[in-house]
């Protein structure tokens, strides 16, 4: 395999609000493209579940930021795994609870200041697809391939339902979801630091009626278009 340091890294940079599929199409790509993938909400919600494991209020935010900085996460991609100073956390980082407490510590500039510094690094080994939320923003905004992926609130509201009856059972009802994410989107588009907006050079897929396979294509075709090594490997 080539080094890919004999290459220029390329880094794919996928936006947009929860429930759009950005994490499974994200991952089948990087996975697709030899990529590393980088799932950048992770890394928020580990913030939220370590400071709710010591007592922490996300709102504290000198200690949220010290925290951010002395976390270490681990995010590894076959099987996915992510991991909080050692300890497996792939799971409990699913959590509803935790989903709002991401967004609530997310909102905090020293808090986003450290975990974007740990973005950074982490795309300074390799080329990456990374998801989140302002990685075509502020993250990277000189990213070779920037999308905003979106979503009818329904659409977005049923998928994430099936995600969490297959992670967390039992899934929460259809209408506990829908609200929660609403209340997550507007706090996330809302917020003063790094707001969830579109990069005005990203590309626009709503994924309401298209199949993962569909978005996958769209977005693989943009990579070549824009990349010399969007070189593709053979899924197994
Ligand atoms: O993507 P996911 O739903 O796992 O993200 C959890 C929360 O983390 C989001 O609601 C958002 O508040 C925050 N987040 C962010 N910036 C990112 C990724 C996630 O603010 N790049």
């Amino acid at each position: 395999m080539a080094s890919i340091q004999e290459t220029r890294r390329v880094v794919v940079a996928i936006d947009g609000p929860g429930g759009a599929g950005k994490s499974t199409v994200a991952k089948r790509l990087a996975d697709r493209l030899g990529f590393l993938y980088i799932d950048t909400g992770a890394m928020y919600r580990a913030v939220a579940l370590w400071a709710r494991r010591q007592g922490i209020s996300w709102d504290n935010v000198q200690a949220l930021e010290e925290m951010a900085k002395a976390a270490a996460i681990g995010l590894e991609s076959n099987p996915l795994k992510v991991t909080l100073n050692g300890e497996d956390v792939t799971l409990a980082i699913r959590e509803p609870e935790i989903s709002q407490g991401a967004s609530k510590v997310s909102a905090i500039g020293g808090v986003r200041r450290a975990l974007v510094d740990k973005q950074r690094e982490l795309a300074r080994q390799a080329s990456v697809v990374m998801e989140g939320r302002d990685i075509g923003t502020v993250v990277f905004p000189d990213a070779d391939v920037k999308i905003f992926l979106d979503a009818a609130p329904e659409v977005r509201a049923t998928r994430r339902v099936k995600e969490l009856e297959q992670k967390t059972p039992p899934a929460p009802p259809k209408e506990r979801v829908l609200a929660e994410l609403e209340e997550r989107d507007q706090r996330d588009r809302g917020r003063a630091e790094s707001p969830l907006v579109q990069a005005p050079d990203a590309v626009l897929l709503d994924s309401s009626g298209l199949t993962i396979e569909e978005v996958e294509e769209a977005i693989l075709k943009l990579v070549r278009e824009r990349t010399t090594n969007g070189r593709e490997h053979q899924r197994g």
